[in-house]
């Protein structure tokens, strides 16, 4: 059978891993460091993204390269590129590695994100906010997640303090959108170019991090459509082939995108317990070049991070009546740490 190789050995890869084996393929990851995806894979590299040598001998052992994180050097990407293809491609991974390039990218498109300006140093923060206005948040352009790299600002006053908090990294000053809810929507689009779309999850976070995952999402028809059709716009444009992840706020005059995830994201985790193929069966199937499941939702489904002390609730949890349990197998419960998650079913 075909291998596939999955760069990142977080949970994600790990589940990527655990659909792929499903469907009688091999995986290969590439995880600097322990990976908790390495117990599932049939194979595992742990050497760096620096390491071309083992960069170059990952990509001549599979088929196909697809990844759970975005964050990979584009160095490591150019030469992976050159051995196999990758899917979804450089592109997708190129425009939401940077969030100046990503709403850069999703207001070309026609879509409404927060306002937002490039931040580089104290001046043009200054600058920003006498445009934008305030509340505000600054966010680092590059590697943020879980909300880190983030600083909200309610004050000119703070401008000096929030700069200093980016630690000299690029920046992006975006305008405080005044939300009923966060949602987010699932989609795939297939090697042929077919997309299908989950139903839209609503969102609820603490501290920075998903906590959990409601189906169905409070929205109207119309909001429901919306999300299909602009997740679909931006699967199109970016010629992708996998599932994405996008982030939306649902505000009285309609939807904003937060962000996007150019991969399988923990808001879609719900699917794994509401339809019949999953988000990370999804994303096998078009990265290995298969026709792509429906998604239909068959369950309305709350999937709740497990986040680090929540594992004392485990026993409870596995006890409960309609809940799937999902366990990532890290060995050490760290605070804010993602250790599994739950989906629990409330109708058949
Ligand atoms: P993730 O783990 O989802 O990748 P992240 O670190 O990239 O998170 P964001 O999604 O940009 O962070 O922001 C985290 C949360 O902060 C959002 O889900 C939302 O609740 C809030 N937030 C971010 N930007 C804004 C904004 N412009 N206006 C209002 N709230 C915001
Ligand atoms: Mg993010
Ligand atoms: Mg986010």
């Amino acid at each position: 059978g075909a291998v596939i190789g999955i760069l990142g050995g977080g949970q994600l890869g790990r589940m990527l891993s655990v659909a792929a084996s499903r469907l009688g393929y091999v995986t290969h990851i590439y995880e600097p460091g322990a990976a908790p995806a390495a117990q599932v894979a049939q194979a595992c590299t742990t050497a760096g993204y620096d390491d071309t040598a083992a960069l170059d001998a990952f990509a001549r052992s599979v088929d196909v390269i697809t990844y759970e994180f975005e964050n990979v050097p584009a160095a490591a990407l150019d030469l992976l590129e050159q051995a196999r293809p990758i899917r979804p491609g450089v592109r997708a991974l190129a425009v939401s590695q940077d969030r100046l390039d990503e709403k850069t990218f999703l207001e070309g498109l026609g879509l409404r994100c927060a306002p937002f300006r490039a931040v580089d140093d104290l001046a043009s923060l200054r600058a920003a906010l006498d445009v934008i206005g305030m509340p505000g948040i600054l966010k680092t352009r590059r590697l943020g997640y879980d909300g880190k790299g983030q600083v909200r600002i309610d004050d000119a006053a703070d401008a000096e303090a929030a700069w200093a908090a980016m630690e000299g990294q690029d920046a992006i000053l975006e305008g405080f959108v005044d939300f009923a809810r966060e949602v987010s929507v699932i989609a795939a689009r297939g090697l042929d170019g077919q997309v299908v779309c989950y139903d839209p999850g609503e969102n609820v976070h603490r501290g920075g991090i998903l906590r959990t995952t409601t189906v169905p999402a409070t929205l109207s028809t119309a909001q429901r459509t919306d999300a299909a059709l602009l997740a679909g716009r931006i699967l199109n444009a970016l010629d992708y082939v996998g599932v994405l992840g996008v982030e939306l706020f649902v505000t009285s005059d309609g939807l904003i995108v937060n962000e996007i995830a150019p991969r399988v994201h923990n808001s879609g985790h719900w699917t794994q317990a509401g339809c019949a193929v999953d988000q990370f069966e999804q994303h096998i199937r078009a990265v290995a070049g298969l026709p792509l499941g429906d998604g239909g939702r068959y369950a309305d489904v709350v999937m709740e991070n497990l986040i680090g002390d929540d594992m004392n609730r485990l026993p409870d949890l596995l006890a409960a009546p309609a809940t799937q349990v999902h366990l990532y197998g890290k060995a050490e419960v760290r605070p804010g740490r993602k250790m599994g998650h739950v989906n629990r079913i409330r109708r058949g």
